[in-house]
């Protein structure tokens, strides 16, 4: 009998928003089931203290790809993620070839499944990781059939997208590469959707609770199940829990500040690893948070002409320093870092965001909505204030405040969110004993069932390891 232990192979694109829920991953498949993992990646992996030894976490960093022959210089981040993974494939067979693969399966996030052909050619079962909601997956592999169905632009339609079996998305919600089907990274969201089809199996960074409807569609839907046609696993939340990202929390002054609030009074503010904003949006949003007169620790990043809201993606944009008041009086309203100083703190650094988040005195959370900063938010119980900036946000905003019931949402989609608004929000959500808070801990309860053992995220992972055995023996 093979006694030697399952290696998994994750590739990884570039971003953080991608690494942290694959570190999860990795995390819970060497903790919890005994295995190893290589994680080839294309970003340079954050300066966390890895929890493992070596030789059971291997994080390879893919030497990058040259894509500037093959793509326009003002390419969108989709595109540029998605020809990064396809130029990279031979760095990625050379990395397959040199490493022991037995009992080895192949697991590619949602940008990777071009790289099951190498899969294929070294005989290694290939999944993908898909580290958001089963509502984008059902629309990620929808799309193939409104490509063909639906004529001129998605976002001028007034008729709400419909996908079978599952609630549909209203045009202003899509995400950003349905925004404008001549771009190529549209051609390159319908191809992404196709070649999730040849996978055999796909993990989704959600639960059976939380999305029920949306994941029963995607297995039982003839329609919807024909373009998926693997097994989907549902094993979230793999949240940040165990990123130990350098943190000294006697020497944080974020937490230290914090640990002098009362419990329950700060919202936090932050717009993910990427998410940037025009200059009059900073200052309405500082306007709004300054008029709320409630506390607040906003992690600020200067701000970018033009509205390119994923400026900063690649390469987190922050400036230095704990206050850095130059960065900031360059930017911020006249007069408000010394109106606020007594209930606010502004970061323009790197931030301990799940530390932060975990902390008592944090009662709200204002996000972008990337799918591990919701995760992070709602497994704290924290009602949020719904920011969507690029990618899948938009659905993730929608889902949170229509279905979710934990967050409140701007009535301005594109244009600026003004002060009042911002304010009134803030207030809404930090309010003692609102219904958002009520069902946030609701959720927080649910996604604790599931993961443990037992729950049905525990169940879905060991569904799939029992399937990758079968394909390996
Ligand atoms: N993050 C962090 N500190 C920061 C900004 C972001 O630790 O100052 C982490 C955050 O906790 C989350 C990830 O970066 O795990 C961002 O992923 P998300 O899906 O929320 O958004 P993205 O950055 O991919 O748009």
């Amino acid at each position: 009998m093979e006694t030697s232990k399952l290696h998994a192979v994750i590739l990884c694109s570039p971003g953080i928003g991608h690494f942290n829920p694959i570190l999860e991953l990795a995390n819970t498949l060497i903790l919890h089931h005994g295995f190893k993992v290589t994680i080839l990646t294309a970003t340079t992996p954050p300066a966390y203290q890895f929890l493992h030894s070596p030789e059971d976490l291997n994080i390879v960093t893919l030497p990058p790809a040259d894509i500037s022959g093959v793509i326009d210089a003002n390419a969108s981040l989709f595109t540029k993620i998605a020809v990064e993974m396809r130029q990279s494939r031979s760095n990625i067979r050379l990395a397959l070839s040199e490493m022991d693969r037995t009992r080895t399966l192949f697991i590619a996030d949602l940008f990777g499944t071009e790289s099951f052909e190498l899969a294929d050619e070294f005989r290694m079962p290939k999944y993908v990781f898909f580290p958001s909601t089963a509502w984008f997956l059902s629309l990620t592999s929808y799309c193939q059939v409104l490509d063909k169905e639906v004529e001129g632009q998605f976002v001028d339609r007034t008729e709400p997208l419909w996908i079978p079996g599952c609630k549909p998305v209203r045009p202003e919600d899509v995400v950003d590469p349905m925004l404008d089907r001549r771009d190529q990274q549209y051609m390159e969201y319908v191809r992404m959707g196709i070649g999730f089809g040849l996978s055999d199996g796909i993990l989704l960074n959600t639960w059976e609770d939380l999305e029920h409807g949306t994941l029963e569609a995607l297995r039982k839907n003839e329609e919807l199940s024909s373009l998926v046609k693997a097994p989907v696993y549902a094993i979230g939340p793999l949240k940040g829990s165990c990123r130990a990202d350098g943190c000294d929390r006697a020497r944080d002054s974020t937490l230290t500040w914090l640990d002098r609030q009362p419990r329950e009074s700060v919202l936090y503010v932050s717009f993910g690893s990427g998410g940037t904003m025009s200059a009059d949006q900073v200052t309405e949003l500082a306007w709004g948070l300054e008029l709320s007169g409630r506390r607040f620790l906003w992690k600020v990043r200067p701000p970018v002409e033009g509205g390119q809201a994923d400026a900063a993606f690649f390469t987190g944009g922050s400036g230095e320093g704990d206050t850095a008041e130059e960065i900031l009086g360059k930017f911020l309203p006249h007069g408000f870092l010394t109106r606020t100083c007594n209930v606010g703190m502004v970061i323009t650094r790197w931030a301990h965001q799940v530390e932060i988040l975990s902390h008592p005195s944090i009662g709200g959370f204002m996000s972008h909505c990337g799918w591990n900063s919701t995760l992070e938010g709602i497994t704290k119980s924290l009602p949020m204030i719904a920011w969507p900036l690029y990618a899948e946000q938009r659905m993730n905003a929608a889902f949170l405040t229509d279905e979710a019931g934990v967050a409140v949402r701007s009535k301005e989609l594109l244009a600026l969110k003004k002060r009042d608004e911002i304010k009134n929000m803030v207030g809404s959500v930090m309010e003692e004993n609102n219904p958002m808070r009520k069902r946030a801990q609701e959720i927080q309860e649910s996604a604790m069932k599931a993961i443990e053992v037992g729950g049905s995220s525990h169940k879905a992972l060991n569904l799939f390891i029992q399937d990758c055995m079968s394909k390996l023996q």
